[in-house]
């Protein structure tokens, strides 16, 4: 990571740090910051000096239009250290272009790239000790933009906060999870929001997973809005079917996100000489596929868990168990994947950095 870039950065550092009070082994998803944050105003048309500054909270009118109209927006990543103590994030460009892209479809300022990725390494570089070693282990990195203009008028803010938090994260094991798919509710509709990681897409989803939740499945598989009959995606993750020995995920579209980790898992997939479609499946093909054995695996994508095994579905109050594997695809996808990741494989991609 460069080091010495710092001179556009206003640093003030913490007078201690809280490491020493954190119990690594333990830790809860995205619940426990680092001793830095990064935040960078924008107003009058230009983006002012990044500051790097201890964590704390921070002051707003309560007329910023961020808490009535909704205009926030935010990326999802993580840092990962290798055996040498060198810090190594995955693909951030794509993080970078989907931020800005997001930023676009609100109506909000592109965050120049010298403030969103030189500002993800001088932030990760003075919490470096933060990212431990080891495969599993890694920091959770939250860029997000807020609207801070004051005035309860629904009309874009004139002003904004870029900012960056770090949380440290363990691998995590989500237990089984067992998935419904969507009759009613919608996380997205063409000509809305959907591919944009706008908070709004999350909080819409929080009612209807909790009613699945209600009745024993984890997540929601969205379908799409229009007839319910093609599968989409998860909450935070995109969706892969295996069906014999194709793998199959939906493409990517205005109602679906377009995540770093399914693009990633498609190159491998092909480079493993995997059959993989892109192309929407049908909630009718997959009960065919799990009426006919032929519906081996069904997995999420994404940052957080990398891939999450899916156990069972269910659909209009019938359950759907899926056969269990001696030796899962996903799992083999996530290894090899994670294997880049912490260096421990060539990156022949270049996707490291
Ligand atoms: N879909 C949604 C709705 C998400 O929030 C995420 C997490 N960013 C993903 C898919 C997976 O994207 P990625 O692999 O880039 O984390």
């Amino acid at each position: 990571m460069s080091e010495n870039k710092t001179q556009a950065f206003d640093i003030k550092k913490a007078a201690e740090s809280k490491i020493a009070n954190v119990d690594f082994e333990n830790l809860a998803f995205g619940n426990i910051f680092t001793d830095h944050m990064l935040y960078c105003d924008y107003k009058d048309g230009e983006w002012g000096t990044p500051v790097i500054c201890p964590y704390a909270p921070i002051e707003m009118d309560p007329s910023s239009r961020v808490f009535h109209y909704g205009q926030a927006i935010f990326e999802g990543m993580k840092a990962y250290k290798d055996e040498q103590d060198d810090i190594w994030l995955f693909r951030p460009d794509e993080n970078f272009i989907r931020f800005n892209k997001s930023a676009t479809r609100l109506a909000m300022p592109e965050v120049p790239e010298e403030v969103f990725m030189e500002g993800l390494k001088q932030l990760i570089n003075i919490d470096k000790e933060w990212v431990r070693k080891g495969k599993g282990n890694s920091l959770y990195l939250r860029p997000f933009m807020i609207a801070t203009g004051h005035g309860v008028i629904a009309a874009p803010s004139a002003q904004y906060r870029f900012m960056i938090i770090l949380s440290p994260a363990k691998s995590y094991y989500t237990g089984e999870v067992k998935v419904l798919i969507a009759e009613h509710f919608s996380r997205a509709a063409n000509g809305g929001i959907g591919a944009a990681k706008a908070a709004g897409n999350y909080s819409a989803q929080f009612y209807p997973t909790r009613l699945a939740n209600q009745q024993g499945y984890q997540q929601v598989i969205w379908t799409d809005d229009a007839t319910h009959t093609k599968l989409e995606e998860a909450g935070t993750m995109n969706v892969f079917f295996r069906i014999n020995d194709t793998l199959y995920t939906a493409p990517t579209s205005e109602r679906i996100l377009d995540g770093v980790t399914r693009k990633s898992i498609i190159d491998l997939a092909k480079r493993e000489g995997i059959n993989v479609e892109v192309r929407s499946v049908l909630v009718d093909e997959l009960l065919a596929a799990a009426k006919d054995g032929s519906l081996k695996e069904m997995f999420g994508a994404g940052t957080a868990a990398v891939v999450n095994p899916i156990v069972g579905f269910s659909y209009q109050d019938t359950y759907y168990e899926l056969p269990k594997q001696d030796k899962p695809l996903s799992l083999e996808i996530k290894d090899k994947l994670t294997n880049i990741q912490y260096k421990l494989a060539e990156d022949t991609f270049g996707w490291t950095v």
